[in-house]
């Protein structure tokens, strides 16, 4: 037995000396150079006393670092554990006492405020800057660059991430080598990666997106990457003549489309635009393909099940769906309730079942059997439906759904109408407390630039197309949707907003 996901990637990398990462600073960094680098972090962290099968949890900033030790931790069979760089210390509290890691590794500036914490569990804390800084870079430019991999299994832990969930307690998925490897492999061949592809990353390090689906696809490949720290629109544009393809949410593109200079001729060098974490609108795809004459691929997965569905490589990327399986991957679409199977083109909860798919919720055994069925299909929350050729289209979270006067409202569907009305950006629809209906609906729009369009304008467009119980009981216009830093749209925050307004 080998590191099953360690050594699919030195597998994969057959010219040690091509470039991994490129940094704005022009530091460049190559294949050669990340296997010596894990190899110093992964002596490390096994002289810190880190065994196989402890977590070692990581908040630090953006950085190859983040990199070095994600790798140096799949080497010593230690499970990764990135957490968010917003975390504050008291979230810190739960993530640090959920996971009891034997390694915490965090900014120098949070140093002092997490060794209480790190103390209480005897944890060894270490701390990691964005130039190479902190105690933990100073002891692997001294350790030996020679590392004998621990052999780890294809169901060995490889990481734990913890959900985004807005609410309850945000749960530890546990992700296996496999989990990853296979995802990885499989997005490298559907998305025809190659050593000659160059992404251009600019996505966090600690989510799912920019962690496993950006970094482990070019690790497959033996592609290069151009690390931006964060995503900043110019930037990102004035790299498209050096690369070949951007992953991004669609926040990305939305604020790309705002730039005078997207044109077809700035995309002219780039092979392939990406979107996912969140709903990408039919409209930015249409604007997209109509600036550049490139149809950005949108693809669907989550923390705990990686990536389930994309866009085809080859062949129609439909505006507003999340596309056909992956591989080896089975979806069906259950109804809610009795948790019968349901077919082409009826609304339901969209169940996955696959080597992409956790391994349950870290010391959650309860929580865990819960959301998955007993044919071994684990239990999305979210809702959506497979049409009749076979695409995948999402109309929102379980826990979006609107439940009025005993009837259910799909937001999505309202969604659609609002923003197909001229003079609407967009919009988010939600449920709110309704004293004779349980709930009721309200919208929250955004209007285009130059639409002056009134409440009372979107109310009289959407009567007569959509069903009485559906229309929204109150609109409002707002300048932005509250999002977070994945681009999804916070409905819990405007649920909270707007929270009486039928009250
Ligand atoms: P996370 O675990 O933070 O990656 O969030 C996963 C959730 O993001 C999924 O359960 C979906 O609700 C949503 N999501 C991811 N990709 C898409 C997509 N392409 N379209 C719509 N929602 C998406």
């Amino acid at each position: 037995m080998t590191n099953h996901l360690f050594g699919l990637v030195r597998s994969k990398i057959s010219d040690p000396s091509h470039l991994f990462i490129t940094r704005p600073n022009g530091d460049a960094i190559t294949y050669a150079a990340l296997f010596e680098q894990t190899a110093r972090y992964a002596n490390v962290i096994a002289a810190l006393g880190v065994k196989p099968g402890d977590r070692v949890a990581v908040q630090i900033e953006k950085s190859p670092a983040c990199l070095f030790i994600y790798l140096a931790c799949i080497r010593a069979g230690a499970v990764f554990l990135p957490l968010n760089t917003a975390y504050t210390l008291n979230e810190l509290d739960y993530f640090i006492t959920d996971a009891e890691p034997a390694l915490i590794i965090c900014d120098p500036a949070r140093l002092e405020g997490l060794m209480p914490i790190a103390a209480r569990f005897s944890a060894k804390i270490e701390t990691c800057g964005t130039a190479y800084d902190g105690s933990l870079p100073q002891k692997a430019a001294v350790a030996s660059a020679d590392f004998h991999d621990v052999m780890r299994g294809p169901d060995d832990l490889a990481a734990i991430l913890y959900t985004s969930g807005t609410t309850g307690r945000s749960k530890g998925a546990m992700l296996s080598h496999d989990n990853l490897a296979s995802n990885a492999l499989t997005l490298s061949e559907m998305w025809k990666f190659s050593a000659q592809d160059v992404l251009i990353h600019a996505l966090p390090v600690y989510h799912t997106h920019g962690l496993f689906v950006a970094t482990n696809v070019v690790l497959m490949s033996g592609a290069s990457m151009l690390f931006h720290p964060k995503f900043d629109a110019k930037a990102v544009l004035s790299d498209f003549d050096r690369a070949s393809v951007v992953m991004g949410v669609p926040t990305f593109y939305t604020r790309l489309l705002n730039e005078p200079g997207l044109t077809a001729a700035a995309a002219k060098h780039m092979r392939l635009f990406i979107s996912g974490s969140a709903p990408l609108l039919a409209e930015t795809h249409r604007e997209w393909s109509a600036k550049t004459g490139h149809a950005i691929l949108e693809r669907y997965g989550m923390t705990e099940t990686n990536m389930n569905t994309s866009n085809p490589y080859s062949g129609d990327r439909v505006p507003g769906a999340v596309g056909l399986p992956l591989p080896g991957i089975e979806i069906r679409i259950a109804d809610p309730e009795s948790g019968a199977v349901l077919p082409h083109d009826d609304i339901g909860m969209i169940e996955v079942k696959g080597p992409n798919v956790f391994k349950g919720y870290w010391k959650m055994p309860e929580k865990t059997a819960a959301e998955f069925k007993s044919d071994g299909f684990f239990i999305t929350g979210d809702l959506g439906k497979i049409d009749h050729t076979g695409y995948v289209h999402i109309v929102g979270r379980g826990k979006d759904l609107i439940i009025s006067g005993g009837f259910n409202v799909y937001p999505k569907e309202v969604e659609n109408e609002i923003d197909a009305i001229p003079g609407v950006y967009e919009s988010a629809v939600i449920g709110v407390p309704h004293a004779d209906f349980g709930e009721g609906v309200v919208a929250v729009i955004v209007r285009e630039s130059s639409s002056n369009l009134s409440t009372a304008d979107i109310a009289a467009a959407l009567d007569g197309r959509l069903a009485k119980f559906k229309l929204p009981k109150r609109v409002f216009v707002v300048d932005e949707l509250p999002r977070n830093v994945m681009g999804k749209v916070q409905k819990q925050v405007l649920r909270d907003q707007y929270k009486s307004v039928l009250a």
